[in-house]
Order: C-alpha cells, then sequence, then structure tokens
C-alpha cells in the first residue's frame, strides 16, 4: 500500500481532488509546466475507476482494461503520447491481437483484425445486408477520419474555439456537428436492414460505450467502430492501474505530491473565488486553482439528497443546477473478482468474451456477461496455472444504484446476483464455477465506496444530449475552480479523460508558459 512521503504544506498553486486518470493527467501536466501541486486522494490506492487492487496472490481491474492511443505507434490517437513526452514516462504495453469476442446465441462475431475484414466476418454472418454493410461502415470511415483529424483543444476557450475554426475547413466543421447530432442508429439505418445487426450493435453499445444505439453520437461511435481496427488496442502490463503509476511518477519527477486517504470535504470559496480545500478531518490548504475529478454531482449536488457537495449552493447558478438535475447517468455494475483455474478457457479463447443470450431484449432489460481476462496478456497478474478475471454482470435487476441499499437484504441480495450471474457465466464457460479458486463480489454501493462517486457507475451517459458543448467543460461558475473527468467533454472512457486532462491543464497553464 502506498504511504504519504512528504507532510502537506500549507499552500499549492494547484490541488486536485481526486487521482481519477484525468486528475493525474491534469496534475502531471501542470508540474512539468513548473507548478506546485498537490493531489488529494481519499482512497488508499491511486487510478479511481482505473485502479488495479491486489488480493492474495491475484491483481485485479476494477475497470478499463482496453487502453486506446497508448501506443505512438499504432492507431490514430495521440493523446496519451502527448502526456507521456511532456512527463517523460512511457508505459510497458501489450497489445491485443483481438479486441474482444461477442457471442450470441447465433454464432459469434470476433472484433479482431482490420476494418476490411471485419466487414467481411459481417457479410458472411449477413449476407442480405451486404451492400448496406459496407456503405456503413464506408461513412463511419469517412466520420473516423474527420474525427481524429481534429485538434484536441478546450471548448471553453474562445481562443482555442476560433483556432479550431481558422485550422478546420467550414464544410468538415459542420458535417462533424451534424453527424454529433445524429444518432448510430439514424446512420445505421440508412443502410442496413437487419434487426439481428441492429441488437448486436445496439447491445456492444450498451456493453462498452455507455448509450444505446437510438442515442449514441454517430461521430462518436465511428470513433469506437473503427479505431478498434486500427491497431489502437493496448494493455499496459501489470494492469491498468499502471497508468497512474506513471502519472504520478511523472508528477513526482516534477516535484507534485500525492496524498492518499486525503478526503476532501468541502471546496473553500469566498467571493465567489476558489481559494482552497477543506479536508475531512478539518485541515485547510490554500491553492490558487482547485481541480475537481470528483464528477458532478459529488462537486455541485443535486441528485440524492444523501450527497453532500463540494461546492455550497450559494456560489452556483441556478442555471448550472439545472443542468445536474437533466442529466443522465450510467447505471453501475454487479462485478465478480474471480481466480479461475485456467482449464476452464479453450485454447485460443479471447481476452475479453462479451456474451448475450436475447439481444431482441429492450435496452432498458438487456442482460448481458463480460469476461475481461487481464491474465491472458500477463501472466504476473495471476498464480500459476490460474487467471485473474473481471466478470462484469450486465443485469438491470443488479445493476441499479438506486435498488441497493446496505440493509438487511444486502448480503442476500448479493448472494442472488452472484448465482444468476454464475449460471450466465456457464453457458459461456461450462466448469466456470467448479473452477473458481477465489472470489469477491462488487455491487453498485462497492463502487461508489471506493470510487467516492454518486451513483457507482460511468458518469453522465454518452448521449446525444450531453456530448461535446452540451456536456460540462472545465470552467465553472466558481473563478479559480475547474471540473475534470468523465463527466465533462469528451466524456467516458481513459483515453477521453486523457483529453479532459489535458485541456483542464491548459486552462492553468499553457505548455509554451513554462
Ligand atoms: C467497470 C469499468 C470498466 C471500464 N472499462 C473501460 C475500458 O475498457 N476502456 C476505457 O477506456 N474505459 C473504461 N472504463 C471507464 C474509465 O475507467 C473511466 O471513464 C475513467 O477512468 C474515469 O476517470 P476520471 O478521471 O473521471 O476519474 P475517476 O475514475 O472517477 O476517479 C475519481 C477519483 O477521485 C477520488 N475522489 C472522489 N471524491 C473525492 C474526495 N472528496 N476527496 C478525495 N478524493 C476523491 C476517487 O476516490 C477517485 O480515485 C471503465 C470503467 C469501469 C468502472
Amino acid at each position: 500500500m502506498p504511504a504519504n512521503a512528504k507532510p502537506l504544506q500549507d499552500y499549492y498553486d494547484v490541488i486536485v481532488i481526486g487521482a481519477g486518470i484525468g486528475g493525474l493527467t491534469t496534475a502531471a501536466l501542470c508540474a512539468a509546466r513548473g507548478k506546485s501541486v498537490l493531489v488529494l486522494e481519499q482512497h488508499y490506492l491511486p487510478g479511481g475507476s482505473a485502479q488495479t487492487f491486489p488480493h492474495k496472490q491475484y491483481r485485479f481491474d476494477v475497470g478499463p482494461k482496453l487502453f486506446f492511443g497508448m501506443d505512438a505507434t499504432r492507431g490514430n490517437m495521440r493523446y496519451h503520447q502527448q502526456v507521456f513526452d511532456e512527463i517523460g514516462e512511457y508505459p510497458e504495453l501489450s497489445h491485443y491481437d483481438s479486441y474482444y469476442t461477442f457471442r450470441h446465441p447465433r454464432g459469434c462475431l470476433r472484433v479482431a483484425g482490420s476494418t476490411e475484414e471485419y466487414v467481411e466476418q459481417l457479410v458472411a454472418a449477413f449476407p442480405a445486408d451486404e451492400w448496406g454493410i459496407r456503405e456503413f461502415y464506408a461513412q463511419l470511415e469517412e466520420l473516423h477520419r474527420m474525427f481524429v483529424g481534429m485538434p484536441n483543444l478546450p471548448l471553453d476557450d474562445p481562443a482555442a474555439l476560433l483556432r479550431l475554426v481558422w485550422r478546420v475547413p467550414l464544410d468538415r466543421l459542420l458535417a462533424i456537428n451534424y453527424w454529433a447530432n445524429r444518432s448510430l442508429g439514424d446512420l445505421f439505418d440508412r443502410y442496413i436492414a437487419s434487426r439481428e445487426l441492429r441488437a448486436i450493435i445496439n447491445a456492444e453499445f450498451v456493453a462498452f460505450c455507455y448509450s444505446d444505439i437510438d442515442n449514441a453520437p454517430a461521430i462518436l461511435a465511428a470513433l469506437v467502430l473503427i479505431e478498434r481496427h486500427k491497431g489502437g488496442g493496448s494493455f499496459t502490463k501489470g494492469g491498468s492501474g499502471e497508468l497512474a503509476r506513471l502519472l504520478i511518477r511523472g508528477l513526482e519527477k516534477h516535484g507534485g505530491q500525492l496524498h492518499y486517504r486525503a478526503s476532501v470535504r468541502r471546496v473553500c470559496i469566498s467571493n465567489g473565488v476558489a481559494h482552497g480545500v477543506e479536508l475531512n478531518d478539518g485541515r485547510i490548504i490554500h491553492a490558487t486553482h482547485v481541480v475537481s475529478n470528483a464528477g458532478v454531482v459529488n462537486t455541485f449536488g443535486r441528485v440524492g439528497t444523501e450527497v453532500k457537495p463540494l461546492v455550497e449552493e450559494q456560489w452556483l447558478r441556478p442555471a448550472t443546477l439545472e443542468k445536474v438535475d437533466r442529466m443522465t447517468f450510467t447505471d453501475s455494475f454487479f462485478t465478480i473478482f474471480a481466480g479461475v483455474d485456467e482449464r476452464v478457457f479453450p485454447p485460443g479463447t479471447d481476452p475479453h468474451t462479451l456474451y448475450i443470450d436475447d439481444y431482441y431484449q429492450s435496452t432498458d432489460d438487456l442482460r448481458m456477461i463480460c469476461f475481461c481476462n487481464s491474465s491472458f496478456k500477463d501472466k504476473g497478474l495471476a498464480p500459476p496455472g490460474k487467471h485473474a478475471l473481471q466478470i462484469i454482470y450486465f443485469d438491470p435487476e443488479f445493476c441499479r444504484y438506486a435498488d441497493w441499499q446496505r440493509d438487511a437484504n444486502y448480503e442476500s441480495r448479493k448472494q442472488a446476483a452472484f448465482t444468476r450471474a454464475m449460471a450466465m457465466a456457464e453457458q459461456v464457460f461450462p466448469g466456470i464455477s467448479a473452477g473458481l479458486d477465489y472470489v469477491t463480489c462488487g455491487t453498485p454501493l462497492t463502487y461508489e465506496d471506493y470510487l467516492a462517486k454518486w451513483g457507482g457507475g460511468w458518469g453522465a451517459q454518452m448521449t446525444i444530449d450531453q456530448f461535446a458543448f452540451k456536456r460540462f467543460q472545465h470552467k465553472t461558475d466558481v473563478r479559480n475552480l475547474l471540473l475534470v473527468g468523465a463527466d465533462t467533454h469528451p466524456g467516458i472512457g481513459v483515453v477521453s479523460v486523457t483529453m479532459s486532462g489535458i485541456n483542464c491543464a491548459y486552462h492553468i497553464v499553457r505548455p509554451s508558459e513554462r
């Protein structure tokens, strides 16, 4: 368990609340640009959703295992690379041959290889829609090209926006805006008739992209559906928590500091200007800039009365609170972290398998299971002969935060979810229950406890209504208080919060100002 190396000072240029990837990216960049930086993290491990926790001889990833854009030699996204270059730290990576396998009652789709290879797989499975599939993917390729050609700039900086208008041709900006306001479902329906393929893509989006096909912005969907075929998916050796450790090395190398088990109770504000934070133990630390990586509900409050926000209501405009009230958030998860005998997995099993038994269910009823096996790529994450699995069970009955309470029924509800999940797991990997060596389960309340995040989910959904300018940006109603992370533009996902961190740091100190 990491210890706090240095005592806290009274003042820093920048205080970041939360050591999620967005917060750490902002912190490491500000430190590399010469600012004195303190990160305050309530937990004893860094990374937030992207942490890896040890248990017995296993190391389990809590959240992400598929990273985009980590390796400058693969894929089209350079955001991580920009951060690595600036802080002078680089990850050790392995790459996936296959992104994942999607199993369903009629067969299996392997999300692997080039876009062309994947299109051939789809055409073979849905021959009646051959023309439509090819046209649909041609459109996605075009949208993907547009998106990755855009510079990553803060949308709440007028000068940056002017530069964007100056650098990007008007017709491209208009096309991006058009497809940011149309759903993937709209695009799909222009070309493809198969309801079955629509249901498959819908399930993929619910599982991996935080929105269903009718609400996911087409431009974002294009990025997800195409980038995975450009060799962009990587995995950090040692587990996903290694990215946080790399950012901390960068932070500390440049004189910054991270303090664990330091829960921030409130942002100190006078005359509408943030000037520090108060910790749960009453200590006050001053700063010129305060950055919250704690999510919009924890920062501004309002969804549930149980949330005691970091910012008192008097400092917020009614429009900000109404915006929080209007926001929709993803459900949380029921996850089984399991040590499993390696003999359960037939040779050739992909590191990730998504299984759905009935994809014609409505999105609200969709039941899926996802097996994420980091130790397929990194044997060091499990003892010999075993694998460390994160089994995410998507079941509306067990993933809704509001349905869980720590009452007398909590343990029996957890057991019921486990039994139901394992029954589904048996359909994919027969014998998995007998092969269990170690098990611990996470409910929405576990996620809320460890991530200190209201709702315990991914955050604000990635829907058309909450995309780009309609999402929260970095600047807030309080001067010198900034937001960063999954609830801000561009949204959920490790690469997205990295982009958010880059843009948040830009508001505090620009690279050229060093
Ligand atoms: C199960 C799961 C699977 C995922 N899979 C993928 C994937 O495959 N690929 C991908 O790209 N993304 C994936 N994601 C999403 C991705 O991990 C997140 O979007 C991203 O890591 C969120 O980063 P963040 O900067 O918003 O911070 P968060 O991860 O939300 O971290 C916030 C931090 O702030 C701390 N904090 C909160 N309040 C306080 C306070 N008051 N005082 C001090 N500290 C505080 C918390 O403890 C936490 O450490 C997954 C997420 C989950 C949960």
